[in-house]
This record gives C-alpha cells, structure tokens and sequence, in this order.
C-alpha cells in the first residue's frame, strides 16, 4: 500500500465523520466552518457559534439580506470579527451565491487558497490540496522540511494528494494534523504516514520553530459616560473590531476622572491593558446613547462586555434598565 491509500485507508475507520460540515455538500455550511476554524478551536465552534449562526443565517443569501450589525451580533464572542466583515462582505459580492472554481473563490475576501480548496473539494469533491496551519505540520515533518516555504509545501502537497479521493485525503490529513501529528508530542506509533515519514526521528526539527516576538502591552483608558441613566458608546470604525460598539478610549486620563478598575485582553498581536475611568462631566463625542437593556441587543467585543459588567457593577447602573 502507498502513503495515498494508507491515508484513505486511515480515514474510513479513524476520521472525525460526524463533524455536521463533513455530513453536507452545502458550501455556504462548508465555507462557514471553514471560516469559524480558521482562529477558533473546533470544540468552541461546535458547542456555541455554528449551530445558532446557521439558524440565524440559514444560507448565504440570508447573510447578504441581513446588515452588518446582525452578522457581527451572532458573530460576538468568537473574536476576530474580520471573519465576520468578510463573510457579510463575500455574500453581498456574490450575491448569496458562492462560485464553484478556486480561482474566484480564492479572490474573495477573507477566502485564501487553502480555504478555496478546502470549500471547493469538500463541497464538489474537486481534486485540490488544501494547506492550512495543521496540514502544513504535517507535510513539513512527512517532508522533512525545516522551513514553512509556501512554495515548495504546495509543491509537496500536490505530490501527497490521493487525487481519486481528494474529499477523503484532506479531511484525513486535517484530522492527523489534529489529533496525531500534534504541535507537541505526535504520537508516530499510530500514524499512517508513518512508515514513509522522513521526519518521524525528530518531528519537532521540522519546521524549525520560530522565536515568537513578546507581545507589546498597551496602556489607554476606557470612559464610562452616562447621562439619563443611558452609556455612551461608539462604534468602532479602525479594522480591528470594525462595526463593534464599545466604550470610548483615550491615550490620556483626563484629570478629573475617577477609576473604576482594570480590564487586561490579551489579542494576537498585543496586549491591551485599560484603566476604566468615569468623568460625566467630560465632553465627548459618541455615537449613540443605550439603556443596558439596549446594548443586549448590540455586537459588543469581549472586552466592551467586561467593561460594562465591571461599570454596571461599580457604577450601580441597573441592568436591565
Ligand atoms: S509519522 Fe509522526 S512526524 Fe510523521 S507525519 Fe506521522 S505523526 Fe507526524
């Protein structure tokens, strides 16, 4: 038996089947999955965000109806809200209607290679490799190759494909990058590319690992202004968090304001650490006024909510007024 038919063979008995975007041939289900698991852990995706956003957006024609707010309300919590401007931006683009060929799907925004194979040989059983950051381990140690070069780990994926069962094969290789050939540890013993792996003696050389920069800490301050017993809040204009509302944030501490606490959130690339301040006697300019009540209904990131948890509790503003 050659690598292909043992991956093939290892899929059938070993393969996470029942995973609910392997049991369709939707490819607005499929894109969606692919979407979510790009920065989230399949447990997270699978327990609290796929199953009310299809309810909410049963198609992608449903997405591009609805408006950006919406897309980004059932998207809360999941971080990375890009995804989110992108799909809501994709389905408008395609008009609720995903194109069929790579290419195109490739040129969609948020929709890199791998994600266009993943959709287009999931979907219509096209025969494609995919690559994302698992399957990338994996045919670097099967390769034993030291250094991630997209290059050449898309020549060797080419190479690795088992083109009669492309469907099969990426969804194998997903799930050995996942659950054998793990970041720590792979556990060789039970792997199917085993017995041809060039880097099974000593996985963790391949790639080399990459000395990861220190996240930088930022220091600013979160306003917490209220008139009439309603918060002021803007919504975010600047790419991160983009279409999100949230309390105001300043470089400096305006002199009179007093502190309510500390809120510290770790992003990928820096570390936010916000003195949460109130100084209703401060002009600032916001973009709405909300009862509590009313922001329950609004897209907030995780650490506009634990702002306002922290000022609703410091400031005794009623919950649900
Ligand atoms: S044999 Fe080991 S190193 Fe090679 S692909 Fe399998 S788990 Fe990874």
């Amino acid at each position: 038996m050659n690598v292909k038919e043992a991956i093939y063979a290892w899929y059938q008995t070993n393969g996470r089947h029942d995973l609910p975007w392997r049991q369709t041939n939707d490819a607005y289900k499929i894109y969606l999955s692919e979407i979510m698991l790009q920065q989230t852990q399949v447990k997270t995706v699978l327990e609290r965000f796929y199953f009310p956003f299809l309810e909410r957006f049963p198609t992608l024609q449903s997405v591009a109806e609805a408006s950006l707010d919406d897309v980004l309300k059932m998207w809360e919590g999941l971080g990375y809200y890009t995804r989110a401007q992108n799909l809501h931006h994709t389905a408008l683009t395609c008009k609720g209607v995903l194109p069929k060929n790579p290419e195109e799907l490739g040129g969609l925004k948020g929709i890199g290679k791998s994600t266009a194979h993943a959709i287009c040989s999931f979907a219509y059983h096209q025969a494609l490799p995919i690559l994302d950051a698992n399957v990338k381990r994996v045919v670097c140690r099967y390769f034993a190759l030291s250094v991630k070069d997209d290059k050449v780990l898309w020549e060797k994926a080419w190479k690795l494909l088992h083109v009669k069962h492309p469907y099969e094969h990426n969804q194998a290789m997903m799930d050995i990058g996942a659950m054998i050939c793990t970041p720590k540890n792979p556990n060789c013993s039970v792997c199917p590319l085993e017995f041809t792996c060039k880097g099974k003696n000593a996985p963790e050389n391949y790639p080399k690992a990459v000395q990861k920069a220190k996240v930088p800490t930022k220091k600013r301050f979160a306003l917490v202004v209220v008139q009439e017993g309603k918060l002021g809040l803007m919504q975010r204009t600047q790419r991160l968090l983009h279409g999100l509302w949230g309390f105001v944030q300043l470089d400096e501490k305006p002199s009179d304001a007093k502190s309510l606490g500390k809120v510290i959130h770790t992003y990928s690339h820096f570390k936010l650490e916000l003195e949460i301040i109130q100084d209703d006697a401060l002009h600032v300019n916001v973009d709405g006024w909300f009862t509590c009540k009313e922001i329950e209904q609004l897209a907030l990131s995780t650490v506009d909510k634990k702002i306002l948890a922290l000022s609703t509790m410091m400031r005794n503003i009623a919950p649900t007024s």
